[in-house]
């Protein structure tokens, strides 16, 4: 049987209509009405920002429960307008491969003792303490009060601080702050390198 778009428009009309009358008035089976399947997830989409690099080009994240089921580029985004490059397309990989989480994305510090060839699980609170603790020792240890005119300068040149480039504006800038009170002259970035 031939069937043009309208003679399917108005079939598929009927159906919807019928169900929806069908289950407005009551058809007294319920268990046929349990048989409609009802969908239980909600899939939020969310803008996010690629984080790869400082370029900052705008994603839109469709996800349901704790798996990202889309990623693509934000057309409303002013940067990017909905292009990415291939590492942004590939962003959605941290987080899953092929519908699973992927499992070599790291979500705990690694720890390699001196001398030891593997590296070992630690805490978040550990790796900054441990991390902390080596700045506070190496800082108190190099701090340069005066220069050799007198001039009271608090510097140390015995660390340096090397940003990343998925860091954005507001991250450099407090990473920035946060190595100046420390006294470290030496700043850089990795795409000088
Ligand atoms: S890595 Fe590519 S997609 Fe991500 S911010 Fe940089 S240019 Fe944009």
């Amino acid at each position: 049987m031939e069937l043009s778009r309208r003679d399917f428009l108005k079939a598929s009309g009927a159906g919807v209509g019928g169900i929806v009358i069908w289950q407005a008035l009551g058809s007294g089976n319920k268990a046929s009405a349990k048989t409609i399947p009802l969908k239980k997830d909600i899939i939020g989409e969310t803008s996010t920002i690629c984080c790869y690099c400082s370029v900052g080009c705008g994603a839109v994240v469709a996800a349901s429960g704790n798996m990202v089921l889309n990623l693509e580029g934000d057309p409303d985004h002013p940067v990017n307008q909905g292009a990415l490059c291939p590492k942004g397309q590939a962003m959605l990989q941290i987080h899953n491969v092929n519908g699973a989480i992927n499992p070599y994305r790291l979500t705990k510090p690694l720890y390699r003792a001196p001398g030891a060839s593997d590296f070992t699980e630690i805490s978040w609170n550990d790796a900054i303490e441990r991390v902390a603790a080596r700045v506070k020792a190496t800082r108190d240890r190099t701090l340069i009060t005066k220069d050799s005119n007198g001039k009271t300068v608090n510097r140390t040149e015995a660390i340096g601080s090397l940003g990343g480039g998925e860091l954005d504006n507001e991250e450099c800038y407090l990473l920035t702050k946060m190595d100046r009170a420390l006294g470290l002259v030496y700043m850089e970035h990795c795409a000088r390198l």
